[in-house]
């Protein structure tokens, strides 16, 4: 089965027609739960108030204390039984919250899953282990379903146990992966102390995402597994994976328009930023029945890359995350997302493939700490070009965050790691 759908490749003009009628829809449709009808009142919104998807803003934004203060069932549209499956988030930011869905919803989602995959490449004809955790984490059955519309024989391989991962790439000739990158990373030490050329297996796709990752990322991975990797967005509120992924240009992720109205405001103004300007990221669900979500706040920055892309899809791009807004670490009154540090530590060939920034307090003063995993090839060497590696660092790091941070070279897998989201930043203070 080749999955494509048109509503791919149509124009601007078609794109907000369908928006339109579908967020008129969702507003209707999403007034059928306690929590938005209390919430359109309080804003003054009638149903009838949503003409275009223009008039998106004029309705309140859903931040995450929403779900949370709601929990459980407070934005369900049906009754329980309507449901058949829920999601969690994977908590990184505070207690977890749940999102269900219904048979339809679950449909839609495969579907976009799969027009994902097949916009980058991917083809019924491909086997495909999916790398990340099942359970709660939308990462597993969100990406599995979409594989397996897709017609791929997919191998649900879950997270961790590197060996066996290693094992079943090489048995079943697996030829696309989707996989954590911070795990991609350290997979690529497994194959090392294996003895085993990652480049010999058959991988000529990596679909990664779940977490923040800098473009240096992205080419180590390329380079060392010899793969195209496509970054691919999501969050579980939204779904999970299947919101924005990278077309074969992979110059930006487009956002599924006909499924997600897309916007991106000032987080302290809550304004429209100019277009191609870094904000936040926020979405309402276009497709979702048992649990529509209206302008949810991301708290995900990045902008809308301005112009066409040159696969002549027209649904609009947003660049990669460049960071979570309450990921951003505060030190001596500067700002610094953990973003800019991994861009500097990846650049620097010397650097292997973990890291972990800690923040301390010594007496008054904050501070940085950067431990690094070094190359094993590296390590050997004499103090001497120890110490000049870690004063390139150093200083690498200074020009970018202008602070400067303690910089400490460690072993090959000495920090700590995980099969999920890798956890960068550690808040001693
Ligand atoms: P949690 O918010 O608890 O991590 P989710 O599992 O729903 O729960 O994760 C969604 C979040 O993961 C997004 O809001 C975003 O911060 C991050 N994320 C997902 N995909 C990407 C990606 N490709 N690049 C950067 N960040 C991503
Ligand atoms: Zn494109």
């Amino acid at each position: 089965m080749q999955y494509f759908d048109k509503v791919e490749f149509a124009d601007r003009s078609e794109i907000e027609q369908i928006q339109s009628i579908r967020l008129k829809n969702t507003v209707y449709q999403a007034t059928a739960s306690q929590f938005y009808r209390n919430k359109l009142a309080m804003a003054g919104i009638k149903v009838g108030d949503i003409k275009t998807h223009n008039d998106a803003s004029k309705l309140p934004y859903t931040v995450k204390e929403d779900l949370r203060s709601s929990y459980p069932y407070g934005l369900l549209t049906q009754p329980v039984d309507k449901m058949v499956r829920l999601h969690a988030s994977s908590g990184t930011t505070g207690a977890a919250t749940v999102i269900f869905h219904t048979e339809n919803d679950l449909n839609s989602w495969a579907d976009l899953v799969a027009r994902c995959m097949h916009m980058s490449g991917v083809r019924s004809r491909d086997v495909f282990q999916n790398m990340s955790g099942y359970g709660l984490f939308t990462g597993g059955l969100g990406i599995h379903y979409g594989a397996e519309r897709l017609g791929c024989l997919t191998i649900p391989a879950g997270a961790g146990n590197s060996k066996r991962q290693i094992k079943m790439l090489s048995d079943f000739k697996v030829s696309v992966a989707h996989i954590i990158p911070s795990y991609a990373l350290h997979l690529s030490s497994v194959f090392t102390k294996l003895d085993i050329d990652p480049k010999s297996l058959h991988l000529k796709i990596m679909l990664i995402g779940a977490e923040p990752h800098s473009e240096e990322v992205r080419q180590r991975i390329e380079d060392i597994y010899g793969v195209k990797a496509y970054n691919s967005y999501g969050l579980s509120e939204m779904n999970g994976p299947g919101v924005a992924f990278e077309c074969s240009e992979q110059s930006g992720m487009h956002i599924w328009e006909d499924a997600y109205l897309a916007e991106i405001v000032d987080p302290e103004t809550l304004e429209p930023v100019p277009e191609g300007e870094l904000g936040e990221l926020v979405l309402t669900t276009l497709c979702r029945e048992g649990m529509p979500i209206i302008r949810y706040r991301t708290r995900d920055l990045t902008r809308f890359i301005p112009g066409e892309c040159s696969c002549g899809r027209q649904h609009k791009r947003i660049d990669r995350i460049s960071a979570r807004s309450d990921d951003m670490i505060v030190l001596k009154g500067v700002n610094i997302f953990p973003m800019q540090v991994e861009k500097i530590l990846m650049s620097i060939p010397e650097v292997g493939e973990n890291y972990v920034i800690e923040l301390e307090r010594q007496g008054y003063l904050d501070q940085m700490r950067v431990k690094v995993e070094i190359r094993d090839e590296f390590f050997v060497e004499d103090m001497r070009s120890l110490q000049a590696l870690q004063k390139k660092i150093t200083g690498q790091l200074r020009e970018e965050i202008l602070i400067t941070a303690k910089v400490d070279l460690v072993e090959r897998d000495s920090l700590p790691k995980n099969d999920g989201k890798a956890v960068r930043v550690i808040d001693n203070r």
